[in-house]
């Protein structure tokens, strides 16, 4: 069992870093004040689920002391192991059947089957469709009195505001470091694995205070029951600066190589997250020097902006080290996609003619910098040069003609496009679709893919469930995506 499974808190009193939401929920199961619906609030690996978890035992539990469930019963048994039917979970990031989640909330208007409370805990609920939020909006006006909804979000500004007000809503602080450090210090004591003080802050900083990244990471460093901070900077290539300061050099100059630098980086084994992480905070080092000094810093910024939004993004893309080359290319060719629209047509065409330094293709990490002939090339050259993709005709737009049979009048294709670029986090996904060919046929949203790179990164049930999604936020409930290589 993963230590972070084995080492999540299970009742009350273990769910030590989270005091007023500790201290209130089990005040309120205690004096049997507890309400139908919660917001729990924060960011990852604070313990939302946890914390849900042990609020469905605690009300639920046939023998709790002090509103704290017994984890002995046979009601607490089953929901630690995920058996008891009355416990719901949903996670509506990455639930397949979006229609479905529909159907299970109303299905809360039937009583539970073994437990006293039937009790959903929805995660990332944010991500629910409209149509599966009017479902839930509909039962938290007339909740049932055995229904509790426990609602769980790494996004509260994308709830609505009408499902937030019917809940007790709490926000879960990010674990401090010395909460971190000693949960460590004591997962480490009960495995018996020794850590060094400088291996101790070194996970814990890099946790982004969130336990589970912690815990997962010591998971990962330990080996043979210990765990020493130089092998950890030889595993992990804890960078030093001046590799850090050749790669900002590169990026800064737009110097091709720095893709093979990185390439060199991926085929050493490195973890390319971590790297990305000491590069953000060099870059932020050097730019506060340079403003200190009165000096422009605005190549730096871009940097560092693109650079932020692509690590949130990695959380969620299908390939981190796909997402990192995205951002890389995005800097070193300045590119950003343009989006024009023209009556009944959807066409996306890169910015055409970005200047990029022509280098050849043989790495050559750290060697000195010389003077290369540039060479004027389009965005897609780029793209088919890095992504080996097969090569299309024309090269520079896609475009898409709407078939004049559509099933439904007012579809529209463009907001659909944005539609999804607003609620995408995958940039490998949204880039594929860019490749593709859109029509509406009969009740099939037909996406057909240029290449086969681009039709992999989409064809999986999760993405598929979102692209749906889509179809479904704008009215579309009937149709579906169909996809074509
Ligand atoms: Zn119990």
């Amino acid at each position: 069992m993963a230590l972070y499974l084995k080492y999540r808190p299970k009742d009350f009193e273990s769910l030590v870093w989270q005091d007023f939401v500790k201290e209130t929920l089990q005040k309120a199961v205690e004096t049997d004040k507890t309400v139908w619906a919660y917001l729990l609030c924060g960011p990852r690996g604070t313990g939302k689920t946890s914390t849900a978890r042990i609020f469905a035992k605690a009300v639920n539990c046939e023998k709790p002391t002090k509103g704290n469930p017994c984890n002995t019963c046979p009601i607490c048994n089953a929901i630690n192991t995920e058996s008891l039917v009355d416990v719901i979970e949903i996670d509506a990031a990455s639930h397949t059947w979006v229609d479905n989640i529909r159907e299970i909330i109303e299905k809360a208007q039937f009583r539970p089957t073994n437990a006293k409370y039937k009790i959903y805990i929805i995660d990332e609920v944010h991500m629910l469709s409209k149509w599966a939020f009017n479902a839930l909006l509909k039962i938290l006006e007339e909740p049932p009195e055995y229904v509790k909804f426990i609602l769980a979000t790494t996004e509260t500004h994308k709830v609505p505001e009408t499902i937030i007000s019917r809940c007790q809503r709490y926000d879960m602080k990010s674990i401090s470091l010395d909460d971190i450090k000693s949960r460590l210090t004591f997962i480490a004591k009960e495995e018996k694995i020794k850590i060094d003080k400088q291996s101790l802050d070194y996970i814990s900083q890099n946790a982004w205070g969130a336990l589970r990244n912690a815990i997962s990471l010591f998971e990962q460093l330990a080996t043979e029951n210990k765990i020493e901070f130089k092998d950890i900077i030889k595993n992990l290539w804890i960078v030093e600066e001046d590799i850090l300061s050749n790669f900002l050099d590169k990026l800064i100059s737009k110097d091709n190589s720095v893709v093979w630098d990185f390439e060199q980086l991926i085929s050493d084994g490195k973890n390319v997250k971590l790297f990305f992480k000491e590069l953000l905070f060099y870059t932020k080092k050097v730019s506060l020097n340079l403003i200190k000094n009165s000096k422009d810093i605005s190549s730096y910024l871009h940097i560092l902006d693109v650079l932020d939004s692509t690590y949130s993004k990695t959380k969620v893309s299908l390939d981190e080290n796909t997402t990192f080359l995205i951002w890389i290319l995005k800097i070193i060719t300045d590119y950003s996609p343009v989006i024009s629209v023209s009556n009944g047509w959807a066409k996306i065409s890169t910015q055409s003619a970005v200047q990029v330094k022509n280098a050849d293709k043989t790495p050559k990490a750290h060697t000195p910098k010389k003077e290369i002939p540039t060479q004027e090339i389009s965005a897609t050259d780029v793209w088919d040069i890095f992504w080996d993709s097969e090569p299309t005709t024309p090269k520079t737009t896609i475009e898409t003609l709407l078939p004049e049979t559509k099933a439904t009048s007012d579809f529209n294709t463009t907001e659909y496009l944005s539609h999804l670029k607003k609620n995408w986090a995958k940039a490998m996904v949204t880039l594929s679709i860019k490749w593709a060919s859109i029509s509406l046929n009969d009740k099939n949203l037909e996406l057909k893919f240029k290449t086969k790179f681009a039709l992999n990164s989409v064809n999986n049930p999760d993405t598929i469930a979102l692209l749906n999604k889509g179809l479904i936020d704008m009215g579309m409930s009937d149709a579906t995506v169909k996809l074509i290589g």
